[in-house]
């Protein structure tokens, strides 16, 4: 099963990817994560990637695209995966037909997730981190037990660069103008699936089940 999650930033892909990888037991792949590892680690392409990622920019393609190509080509995603993030545009997406086209595989779902602009503003702005851990907090959906402390491990907490403000209108503005279209080449293909996220975590999860189901009954009708 090989699924993309689309959608904009701070919509809610990467949570319910990380769910349904887990229930499906197929592998998450989040550019984003992938990015932000080598940003940390300081690799050559992590110290390119940093000035844009913190500007709410894409990081040209050549950044990004072997990265992403190398993880569908291993062995930890031979059962499956979902792309959480990538593609970005339509010259990814090209990138990412033709590279399992070479190994005789195709994407069967992309689920094409949408919420209203305020829901995505209070989301990505509410969203703090741990320094130590990395553990993920809400200022209002799941906040700590004492402010602006991991419950965990009692690190301090922060907010992403890119999670500011100002960053986040950047971020939407680039999604409308280089990433939306994706949903009409997915559409055209016939593999998309639209899942409105304005409900809860659950619900949502719920629905892109019933879209899975979907997929396996319809694929069991053409045996
Ligand atoms: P995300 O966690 O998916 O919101 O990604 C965070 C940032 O990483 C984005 O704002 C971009 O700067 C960069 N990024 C992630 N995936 C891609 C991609 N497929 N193409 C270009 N830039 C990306």
């Amino acid at each position: 099963m090989r699924l993309i999650f689309h959608g904009p930033p701070g919509v809610g892909k990467g949570t319910q990817a990380g769910r349904i990888s887990l229930e499906e037991n197929i592998n998450h792949i989040s550019s984003g994560d992938l990015l932000r590892v080598a940003v940390d680690a300081k690799t050559e392409i992590g110290l390119k990637a940093k000035k844009y990622i913190e500007n709410g920019l894409l990081v040209p393609d050549e950044l990004i695209v072997n990265i992403v190509a190398d993880k569908i080509n291993s062995a930890e995603c031979e059962k499956g995966f979902i792309l959480d993030g990538f593609p970005r545009n339509l010259s990814q997406a090209r990138v990412l037909d033709s590279t399992l086209e070479k190994a005789g595989k195709k994407i069967d779902r992309v689920f094409s997730f949408t919420a209203s602009e305020e829901v995505i503003i209070t989301r990505i702005s509410g969203r703090r981190i741990c320094k130590s851990c990395g553990a993920h907090y809400h200022e209002i959906f799941s906040s700590p037990l004492k402010e602006n402390t991991c419950d965990k491990c009692g690190s301090e907490l922060f907010q992403r660069k890119d999670d500011y403000p100002e960053t986040i209108k950047v971020r939407l503005k680039v999604y409308k103008e280089q990433t939306e279209t994706l949903i009409d080449y997915y559409n055209k293909k016939g593999i998309l699936v639209e899942i409105n996220c304005n409900g809860d975590k659950k619900e949502i999860q719920e629905n892109i089940l019933a879209g899975l189901q979907s997929m396996s009954e319809g694929k069991r009708d053409m045996e």
